[in-house]
């Protein structure tokens, strides 16, 4: 047995759905500007340009029901998502093997201090300022393959305070679950525990304190969080 320095941080578990085995999370990847009226309303082209990706860390997924406004920011977006869980991984995986890496699929927020990303934009800087904050990565559990297939249709959607702020449809994701699994391999060596932020539908826009943000993904799941 390794000795440390001090305790090391515990493996950050994500529940699963019909078992108290959690799910234990080793890196986050985000896919950027994933369906077309996003792109759009972020004033870039919607045509298929290849995916890029950004990361959080696994300490920034938040599991309860509450979203606590971060600090040094005045403008917070919410990016509704369906967040895929990797059950294995590895490197090169062809698209026509990709779903069998997938362990399972959850709703998550990216959540986006959308002021400092853009500042970093401009300046062409990194973005975890942006993005890769604490609390950033509300996710609701995990439901397994078994239970819920491959999705490939179905409906995304945020209210917020009950109101639709956010619609679209997984079959309008322009870079499909195999294709940036793939895509992603030939960059990074994926491994168990990944997850991946699959993109969000148009409608992005800023929450306060108070504000519930309801979220769902027809085929996966819905979850209830609070601005506090
Ligand atoms: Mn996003």
């Amino acid at each position: 047995m390794p000795t440390y320095a001090f305790p090391p941080a515990p493996t950050v578990g994500a529940p699963i759905s019909g078992t108290d085995a959690l799910f234990p999370v080793r890196r986050i990847y985000c896919i950027g500007r994933n369906y077309a009226a996003h792109a759009i309303e972020m004033g870039h082209d919607p045509n298929r340009e290849p995916p890029f990706f950004f990361q959080k860390n696994p300490d920034n997924l938040v599991f309860g029901d509450a979203f606590p406004y971060p600090p040094r920011t005045a403008d917070v977006h919410h990016e509704m998502e369906m967040v895929v869980a990797l059950a294995s991984g590895g490197k090169n995986i062809p698209v026509e093997r990709a779903l069998d890496c997938v362990f399972g699929y959850a709703v998550g927020l990216d959540m986006t201090r959308r002021d400092l990303q853009g500042q970093a934009k401009e300046m062409g800087r990194p973005w975890e300022v942006g993005k890769a904050f604490e609390h950033s990565a509300p996710m609701g559990p995990i439901m397994p393959v078994a239970r819920v297939g491959h999705p490939s249709s179905g409906a995304v959607e945020l209210k917020v305070n009950g109101k639709v702020r956010q619609s679209g449809d997984l079959n309008q994701l322009i870079w499909k679950v195999p294709e940036m699994i793939s895509y992603l391999s030939e960059y990074f060596e994926l491994a168990a525990g990944d997850l991946i932020m699959s993109g969000t539908p148009a409608g992005v826009a800023a929450v306060v304190r108070g504000d519930v943000m309801e979220g769902s993904v027809e085929g996966v799941g819905a979850f209830t969080v609070r601005v506090v």
